[in-house]
């Protein structure tokens, strides 16, 4: 340990209250912090010292071994300052401290806020609407702080030193040589309570705002997508406003399925239009369009019809529409369509008996089988 007066270091008194040192190890830290001083020894050096001046002097058992016998009397009791340990401890240390009493994005951690900065909403948009894109009204509540206390919770804004943690947002307690750490259950790792409840808030540090936004849905937008407005969020005591997040669900169709970028359809058609190949009129979402069969067009055939599908939101490119036939017979035939159909059947002539030919070798074996 390196031999300097630890009130020195602070520069407070002897009989400096833990605010005052508090206040101090503050001030100085954050002068010779290493961020703030970068590749400067001398300032790491000092950093060091004053976190382990604060180390000792914000305990009081510490305080009170230090008092009487100076730093041996620490160092019996196993405490060996800093000085010889690893910077990530005293940074650790330093964020303990700071992360959770004065917090406010300084160091690695922050402190708990009393709400979190973001928000999030759920729309529902029709099929169409995601296909070509859509503007939607949407009213929301967001958190600002509360007027009266300034977000603190606490009555007239004021704040008393947490009696359970002293201030330090951390208790200690000890297992054997062993000594812990935790979160103060009293302040939630403030270091600071309400003296009353602000009665504005009832002592929850916000008050609710309605908004009404326009917000504009991208053609090609799938359900699960997130559209971000930044600065759209609660707002924070120290004026930072967090985003609005906003999900977006698609309602399904009845007649159009979307997969990835592409749109399927199935389109009814009678046989005899899918055995000569003609033409059909079909609605698609973009309007619509020709299909033209091919002679002998089969079942669950498909058609492909070039970027008539969504717009992928991220690259832009289109999709396509994928129509697939399903093939429809007649339920029932007439007289004249029987004859009709029989006639056509005839004509055809073997090509209208596919089976006999593959089939006849397999009759043979069969009738093997049976020992004739
Ligand atoms: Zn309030
Ligand atoms: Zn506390």
């Amino acid at each position: 340990m390196v031999d300097v007066d630890y009130y020195e270091i602070l520069e407070v008194s002897r009989d400096a209250t833990f605010e005052e040192i508090k206040k101090a190890y503050r001030k100085l830290a954050l002068k010779y912090h290493p961020d703030r001083n970068p590749g400067d020894k001398e300032a790491e050096e000092r950093f060091k010292l004053i976190n382990e001046a604060y180390q000792v002097l914000s305990d009081q058992e510490k305080r009170a071994l230090y008092d009487r016998y100076g730093k041996a009397g620490l160092e019996q009791e196993g405490f060996s300052g800093f000085s010889q340990r690893s910077y990530d401890d005293i940074m650790d240390f330093f964020e303990q401290v700071f992360g959770t009493s004065f917090g406010r994005g300084f160091g690695r951690r922050r402190s708990e806020r009393k709400y979190p900065l973001d928000l999030s909403l759920e729309i529902e948009i029709s099929f169409h609407e995601a296909l070509f894109g859509t503007k939607k009204e949407v009213e929301y509540t967001y958190k600002v702080p509360c007027h009266s206390c300034g977000g603190t919770g606490a009555q007239g804004g004021q704040l008393q030193t947490c009696p359970e943690c002293h201030g330090r947002g951390q208790i200690y307690y000890r297992q054997g040589f062993m000594t812990f750490s935790q979160t103060c259950p009293v302040c939630h790792g403030q270091g600071e309570i309400a003296q009353a409840k602000c009665q504005q808030c009832r002592g929850a540090g916000y008050e609710k705002r309605q908004e009404r936004l326009q917000v504009e849905i991208p053609e090609g937008i799938d359900s699960g997508d997130r559209i971000r407005l930044q600065g759209k969020g609660n707002v924070a005591p120290d004026g930072q406003r967090g985003d609005l997040y906003i999900t977006v669900y698609v309602e399904e169709d009845e007649h159009f399925l979307r997969h990835g970028d592409d749109i399927y359809m199935e389109v009814p058609v009678f046989f005899t239009k899918a055995l000569l190949g003609e033409s059909i009129t079909i609605p698609t979402p973009r309007g619509e369009r020709e299909l033209q069969l091919k002679e002998g067009t089969r079942d669950k055939e498909q058609f492909r019809f070039k970027g008539e599908g969504f717009t992928n939101v991220r690259t832009g490119r289109r999709g396509d529409l994928i129509v697939q036939v399903r093939i429809v017979y007649p339920k029932r035939l007439n007289e004249k369509q029987r004859a009709l159909l029989k006639e056509l059947e005839a004509s055809f002539g073997v090509e209208g008996k596919p089976h006999e030919e593959p089939f006849s070798s397999i009759f043979q074996k069969i009738k093997g089988w049976f020992g004739k």
